[in-house]
Formats: structure tokens, sequence, C-alpha cells
């Protein structure tokens, strides 16, 4: 492979590059049908009397979570109008909505003074689970990717399955349900919960 920093030989390649997925797929006619989502996050000043152990909550009807971040709390939510793409700006549109959700599901929250704040990018999938396998018809080229906002908690898990894909050995668990092929299917089942 020539790259801008030289040629490259090898007998095997692991894509997982997250949201750029789809493009690496590309070179080598690959199709991982990975799109890049921006998600944005915002954190607070510290918050008075907030409890160590309070924990990881989300309202599962709006996608608004907080969790506490040490300094603060972090608070996050989808947004219905993000539209697929590379943006890592953040919104004032989100923010007003992310106030106007939080007026109604945590109003005691409302006041805080936000400290900071980011946006990154979801890799989502057509039904947002992941991409693992190894390509048909290609001499090993391989993918862990696509986790559509789940690549922390999985990641342990898939490095350990992705060693045993290279060496050629069998994963402890199957993963066959999440080769890239599985969208040639016509029963495609989405996830139901998405954060
Ligand atoms: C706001 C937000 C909150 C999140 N919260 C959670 C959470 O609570 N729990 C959870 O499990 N997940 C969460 N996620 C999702 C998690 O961040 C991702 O699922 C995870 O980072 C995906 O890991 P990855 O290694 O597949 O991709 P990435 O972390 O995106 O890594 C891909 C890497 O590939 C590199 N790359 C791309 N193209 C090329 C190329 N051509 N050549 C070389 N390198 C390349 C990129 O630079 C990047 O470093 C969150 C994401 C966001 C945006």
């Amino acid at each position: 492979m020539q790259t801008p920093g030289g040629r490259i030989e090898t007998d095997t390649v692991v894509c997982a590059a997250g949201a750029w997925s789809a493009e690496v797929g590309r070179w080598v006619g690959v199709d991982l049908p990975v799109e890049p989502m921006r998600r944005q996050i915002l954190l607070t000043d510290a918050v008075p009397g907030l409890r160590p152990d309070t924990p990881f909550t989300i309202d599962l009807a709006t996608s608004f979570y907080f969790h506490n971040e040490g300094r603060g709390l972090l608070l996050g939510m989808s947004w219905r109008d993000e539209t697929p793409g590379f943006r890592l700006g953040r919104s004032d549109e989100w923010t007003a909505d992310l106030a106007e959700v939080m007026e109604r599901r945590v109003p005691s929250l409302t006041d805080l003074c936000v400290r900071s704040g980011w946006a990154g990018l979801y890799e989502n999938t057509p039904d947002h689970n992941a991409l693992i396998g190894e390509a048909r018809g290609l001499d090993r080229f391989l993918y862990a990717t696509g986790f559509s906002g789940h690549g922390f908690l999985q990641g342990p898990a898939v490095g350990e399955v992705m060693r045993d894909l290279v060496l050629g050995a069998q994963p402890f668990v199957d993963v066959a349900a999440l080769s890239a092929d599985r969208f040639a299917a016509a029963d495609v089942r989405p996830e139901f919960n998405i954060v």
C-alpha cells in the first residue's frame, strides 16, 4: 500500500479507522457502511452537594444523560436534527434543545454553569451494531469498526477477538453475526435504545 509516509507491505490489514472506515474500505473494494455522526457534550462547574456515587443516568425517551465527572457533571444528548458528516463544532441549537429537555426532566440542574464542552463522532452502521470480521474475497483484510457510539465499552473484548482473528485462532465468542456482509440480507434488526 502506498501512503504519504511511504510504501507499507504487510500480509494482514486491520481496519480500525472508526468514522473514517468507509473510505479505508473503499481503498480495497470492501463495503464498510460506517457513517460519521456528530455527538456533543457539555461539562459543568462543580455541583454543590453532588454525591460521588451519583450514577450514570439516561433518559431513554430523549437520550439525555449525565454522569459525575468529579469536578462537575458531563451532560449529553443525541440531537434529532443531526445529519451525517465530519463536523466537529458545537451548535447553539443543540444547546437550546438540551436546555429544553433538562427543564422538563431535571429542572434542578438547569442553573449549572457550563465550563466547557466538545463534539466527537459516532461511527454509525445501519443497525447500530459493530462490524467485526474478515472481508471475503480478499487476502487478509480484517475490520473492527462501526461501534455506533459503544466502542469504549466493547473495546477490551473486541481487542481479544481481533487478536484471535489475526492469528487465525477461534475467538472466545462467535462474531459471525457482526460481519459487514449482513446488510445484504433483508432482515437487519436495528438497535432500539440508542443514546
Ligand atoms: C460524545 C461521545 C460520547 C461517547 N460515549 C461513549 C460511551 O459512554 N461509551 C462507549 O462505549 N462509547 C462512547 N463513545 C463512542 C466511542 O468514542 C467510540 O465508539 C470509540 O472511540 C470507537 O473507537 P474506534 O477505535 O473504533 O475509533 P476511533 O476512536 O475513532 O479511532 C479511529 C482512529 O483511526 C484513525 N484513522 C482514521 N483514518 C485513518 C487513516 N486513513 N490512517 C490512519 N489512521 C486513521 C483516526 O485518526 C482515529 O485515531 C462516545 C463517543 C462520543 C463522540
